[in-house]
């Protein structure tokens, strides 16, 4: 079997050591098997063994392989759809619920790297970029929405000179700073937490991809050349899942977003860039999102592929979005360029359920993934531990197939998106 590696970007370039994990061979079991060792995966398989299961992880590639090894590393709370639209969807006591883990995320992760030791370059600070008047006002009602919820201190809106004190670029009009936003590298945060998940004597398979889920009372996964006896599976494949899981496949679509890191800046450039080093995504349907990495790197995203077909010239389509909001980089070298997918919904909002009673899962965050994940993990093994409230909430978000099916899912979502776009470029 030929081993798949990590895509060449710059956080598998700047990756912590971490050990060979040889893929699952034979028979085995445990309480629970995680099928992914992204940040679902991994969060759930830490919540679980914290609270005395056995867990076995199966990892097709890499930990950190999928869109948890490659994102643009910011930790922004709420959900790609925010509470808003949850609350038009489920019942008060859901709404309430998934509010309050809205904030959760970072708090989750702040957690962890300070109880396991991850050196992942965690800092605090994110802020979200208005183009436009109109993007303003929705960044005025989301402070009010969050802030209803009792998400308080931690929002500051930046008018015209505010926002240029926090990034020199002359696109933005304002903006809203989250103080508990942040950013981390997100491979190393995923090693980390992989880590973890060995210190607290639970297993990972890498190059182990799921071929099949054998359901029953006590189902089995299984590999290539082993099997694993669960009481429980949990499914966190999301974008690389394919077609394991039928039902799941049919209710999201994968697409692809890109990347690119320049070569490090000198200290006197980032300064002026972004001086108080805080993450930023703009306010478009189709945003862009950048921050700087530990060593003065400017790490800048943007851009999506319905059907994760991945892009020839991933620099020639980001290198653009990049000078644009900062011409003054025109000289300045891309040292990595990559994608990644992550999972798009119909709604927009994650897919959280249950399959066969045993076979739990969780997909779709449509983007907006590294806080969701870590509550997600939590509410997955609060579930299977048999206190679900949490869980339900999320279960009772509505999913949508994609209409016409799988062969009509990316012409449909590319219409949505230019649609979209448009609405971007005519600032409406
Ligand atoms: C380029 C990019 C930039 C992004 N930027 C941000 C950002 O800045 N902030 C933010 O909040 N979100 C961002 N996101 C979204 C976020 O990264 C994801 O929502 C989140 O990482 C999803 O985590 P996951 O564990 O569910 O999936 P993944 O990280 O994709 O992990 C799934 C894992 O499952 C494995 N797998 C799949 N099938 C099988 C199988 N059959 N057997 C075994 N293993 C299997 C895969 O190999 C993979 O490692 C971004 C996404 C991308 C792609």
């Amino acid at each position: 079997m030929s081993l798949i590696h990590y895509p060449p970007s710059y956080y598998a370039a700047s990756a912590n050591p971490a050990p060979e994990r040889p893929p699952l061979q034979g028979e085995t079991s445990a309480d629970v098997c995680v099928i992914g060792a992204g940040f679902t995966g991994l969060s759930t398989a830490i919540a679980l063994l914290e609270g005395g299961f056995s867990v076995v992880v199966l990892e097709a590639a890499k930990v950190g392989f999928g869109a948890s090894g490659r994102n643009g590393g910011q930790i922004v709370n709420s959900y790609s759809r925010d509470i808003d639209a949850i609350e038009r969807s489920v019942s008060a006591g859901s709404a309430k619920l998934l509010a309050d883990m809205a904030f959760a995320g970072g708090r989750i992760i702040r957690e962890r790297v300070q109880k396991y030791g991850i050196a992942c370059d965690l800092k605090d600070g994110g802020v979200f970029a208005a183009l436009t008047a109109k993007q303003i006002k929705h960044l005025e009602a989301q402070k009010r929405l969050w802030e209803r919820f009792g998400y308080n201190n931690q929002l500051e809106m930046l008018d015209d000179q505010g926002i240029r004190g926090v990034v020199a670029s002359e696109r933005y009009v304002g903006g809203l700073l989250d103080k508990s936003g942040g950013h981390i590298h997100p491979l190393n945060l995923a090693l980390g937490e992989a880590a973890a998940v060995e210190r607290l004597s639970g297993r990972i398979y890498e190059q182990s991809p799921a071929t099949r889920i054998e359901r029953g009372a006590q189902p089995v996964v299984h590999t290539a050349e082993g099997q694993v006896k669960a009481r429980f599976v949990v499914v966190a494949g999301n974008a690389y899942l394919g077609n394991l899981v039928p039902e799941l496949a049919a209710k999201s679509m994968p697409c692809g977003t890109q990347v690119i890191t320049t070569e490090p800046l000198s200290e006197e450039i980032a300064k002026t860039l972004l001086p108080q080093d805080y993450c930023v995504e703009d306010c478009n349907y189709l945003l862009d999102y950048y921050r700087l990495s530990a060593e003065r790197r400017l790490i800048y995203g943007g851009g999506v592929v319905y059907g994760a077909r991945d892009p020839a010239n991933i620099e020639a389509i980001i290198r653009p979005k990049m000078l644009k909001t900062f011409p003054q980089l025109e000289k300045v070298k891309v040292d990595f360029a990559w994608t990644g997918n992550f999972l798009l919904t119909l709604s927009r909002l994650p897919q959280v359920g249950r399959l066969n009673d045993n076979i739990y899962y969780s997909q779709g965050c449509s983007g907006h993934g590294v806080t969701f994940t870590h509550v997600v993990g939590k509410a997955l093994a609060e579930a299977i531990n048999g206190q679900a409230s949490r869980f339900d909430a999320f279960a009772e978000l509505p999913h949508y197939p994609f209409p016409g099916g799988r062969l009509f899912r990316v012409p449909f979502t590319a219409i949505g998106a230019w649609y979209y776009s448009l609405r971007d470029k005519l600032g409406i």
